[in-house]
């Protein structure tokens, strides 16, 4: 486990972007906090990493957005947070996973729960403070605790 404390939301984006500078593809990043946490802003700094040029904004109405980095990669990112039942989208959101090419980040992701495998990157996000946050990032098998390896450096 990784535990860090990020003071302003500049230092969020630059980490989340480091974060996402070492992504290649495949990954499955769950991010948890409460509203206002700063999952959407560490998504906006890990698509920089990745490469996307496109404005990243909460997909909190439309519930997944997809965008185009290097390379060829893919992020997709998804907010369940409005809703109830997964239905369909938990298939959806299988098939993106299942990807190699993309990189899949969920916030919100309880409702989804049943699809999410274990070896997925979780990042928990805690306010302390108006500009300080707890962020502690867990590995739940080998491709993500390898990830979580090379950020530790
Ligand atoms: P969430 O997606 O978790 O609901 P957002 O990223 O949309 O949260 O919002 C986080 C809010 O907190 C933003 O208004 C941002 O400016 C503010 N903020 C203040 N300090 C930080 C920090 N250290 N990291 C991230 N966001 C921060
Ligand atoms: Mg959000």
């Amino acid at each position: 486990m990784m535990i860090l404390e990020i003071n302003s939301e500049e230092n969020m984006k630059e980490f989340g972007e480091r974060l996402g500078s070492l992504l290649v593809g495949g990954e499955i990043i769950e991010l948890v906090g409460d509203v206002g946490a700063g999952k959407t802003t560490l998504t906006k700094g890990m698509a920089v990493g990745l490469g996307v040029g496109e404005y990243v904004q909460s997909p909190s109405f439309t519930i997944s957005r997809i965008y185009d980095g290097h390379d060829g990669l893919k992020l997709a990112h998804y907010d369940f947070y409005r809703l109830g039942d997964a239905g369909v989208m938990a298939d959806e959101l299988s098939e993106t996973m299942a990807d190699k090419k993309t990189v899949t980040i969920i916030e919100w992701a309880d409702v989804v729960g049943g699809v999410l495998p274990i070896d997925r990157l979780s990042i928990l996000i805690g306010a302390l403070s108006e500009n300080s946050r707890k962020v502690e990032i867990k590995a739940g098998g080998d491709n993500s605790n390898a990830l979580l390896k090379k950020a530790e450096q």
